[in-house]
């Protein structure tokens, strides 16, 4: 049991390293923690209409990462603003004092099963192999490798199988963990101090070698390591001779793995490898419909539609999209999205999508050209007004648009400390609350950093 208060205070802490020092005052630093209901809903409160719209629109998917790290997946999250918030003290109490809450994280996600898995040609074998898996583990395909690229469901296949595994067979010992999670648990086993190693190692070992089914997700990130391979390759025989079930995830075939050695790949080869692809035209609508059942929006046929015409790379992508169409609508109260939020949540990517792709050294350079200087001057020592002001200029914007740390932006300036970097960014926000000059100075710059 922990308190909510502490609680909200890691999900700060995490929020902290993922956004921008600006953003992170102006937008997360004031908020506070409400209440949190039945474990499964956490209440916040912001001290502005404009806070909370700003977060709702830019920062959903970071805050949400930062309280699933914490609290566990599948927290419904809701802002309230200041008024809501008293309304809300008003009818159930203040709840941050007292309020103990036990954070179980479910090892599998509720929302990851083999009934909201949409299938259609780009994955409907790998769906048939893990449905034939989570019905007769150990004895189908053995070891099953599913490989394919980022966001196309291999997660959710894995989760698939848990969730199924656990209602149709409690007695299972099921277990999910990522190549990452299966390397620190071995590696800390190994670190205890000498007298306790071998146990640890003991405990490590009947843990994973008891399993009746093992998935790994992600193996690609296996080290070069080869003490993690080997246990790895251990734990693995065992589980294969006791006819236990493995399901492997990649994102892409043993063959292109070059870190795996020759004996893994060989052990990986021999059982079903099968792939999943991007999802067509058709599937990509019917994924739509099934989160928008699942999620209770409300979205015209058109809409749906222009979205999966226009997302093309991957399904987390199509579920981003979905929910900024859904976000923009209930902006503008309207209770059905149409196609005109969705050519706006389109606007409002491609501007996203054009800063990601912009560098330190974009900005460098357009502020270089801006002010005609030169490189060597901006991020050097001169002290004269010429190149004092662009400097603190280009550090503003970089931290501003690429939100990167204090320290490295250090770095790139001579290995000035994170200190003067810091003052140089307030003094810059600082001006252009009250300059006109250097409000046009920022503006001028960022248009020729968006090509225009
Ligand atoms: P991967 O592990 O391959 O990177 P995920 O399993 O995390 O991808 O899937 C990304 C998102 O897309 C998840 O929210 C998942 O539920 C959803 N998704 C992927 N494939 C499907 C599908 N066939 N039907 C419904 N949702 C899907
Ligand atoms: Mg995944």
């Amino acid at each position: 049991m922990q308190d909510l208060t502490s609680l909200w205070e890691s999900v700060l802490n995490k929020l902290e390293l993922n956004v921008s020092n600006v953003s992170f005052v102006m937008w997360f630093k004031p908020l506070k923690v409400v209440d949190f209901v039945d474990g499964k809903k956490l209440i916040i409160a912001s001290n502005s209409t404009s806070a909370k719209n700003q977060i709702m629109r830019n920062y959903f998917d970071k805050l949400s990462k930062s309280v699933e790290d914490v609290f566990g997946e599948n927290i419904e999250i809701s802002i309230l603003d200041q008024n809501e918030e008293l309304e809300y003290i008003k009818q159930n109490g203040d709840k941050t004092k007292e309020k103990e809450v036990e954070v179980t994280k479910n090892p599998f996600n509720a929302k990851y099963t083999f009934d909201n898995f949409v299938v259609g040609k780009s994955n409907q074998f790998v769906y048939a192999a893990a449905r034939a898996i989570a019905e007769h583990p150990g004895e189908k395909f053995n070891p099953l490798f599913i490989y394919g690229g980022v966001g196309l469901g291999k997660t959710h296949l894995l989760h698939a199988i848990g969730n199924f595994l656990k209602e149709s067979n409690p007695n299972l010992n099921v277990l999910y963990v990522t190549c990452e999670q299966f390397a620190n648990d071995y590696i800390e086993s190994l670190g205890s101090a000498p007298s306790s190693k071998s146990k640890a190692v003991l405990q490590f070992r009947t843990k994973y070698r008891n399993l009746d089914v093992l998935m790994v997700d992600d193996i690609q990130f296996i080290s070069k390591k080869t003490s993690t391979q080997e246990e790895f390759f251990y734990t693995f025989n065992e589980l294969y001779q006791n006819n236990k079930q493995i399901v492997i995830t990649s994102d892409r075939p043993p063959r292109d793995i070059e870190t795996l050695t020759d004996r893994l790949r060989s052990r990986f080869t021999s059982g079903l490898i099968q792939d999943i692809q991007s999802p067509d035209l058709e599937t990509k609508i019917a994924i739509l419909r099934k989160k928008c059942q699942i999620e209770k929006y409300s979205i015209d046929d058109e809409a749906i539609y222009t979205i999966a015409e226009n997302v093309n790379s991957n399904i987390r992508e199509l579920e981003g999209m979905l929910s900024k169409v859904y976000f923009l609508a209930s902006l503008s109260n309207k209770h059905t999205a149409t196609k005109e939020d969705v050519m706006e949540a389109i606007d409002s990517q491609i501007e996203e999508d054009k800063n990601e792709g912009l560098t330190t050294d974009d900005i460098i350079d357009a502020v270089c050209k801006y002010f005609d200087i030169t490189r060597a001057d901006i991020v050097g020592k001169k002290k004269s007004k010429e190149v004092v002001e662009p400097r603190m200029i280009a550090i503003y914007l970089i931290i501003e648009i690429l939100e990167i740390p204090l320290i490295s932006v250090g770095k790139i300036f001579g290995g000035r400390d994170h200190s003067t970097i810091g003052h140089s960014r307030d003094k810059i926000a600082d001006q252009i609350k009250t300059s006109h000059k250097t409000q046009t100075f920022i503006s001028e710059i960022k248009k020729m950093l968006k090509g225009g």
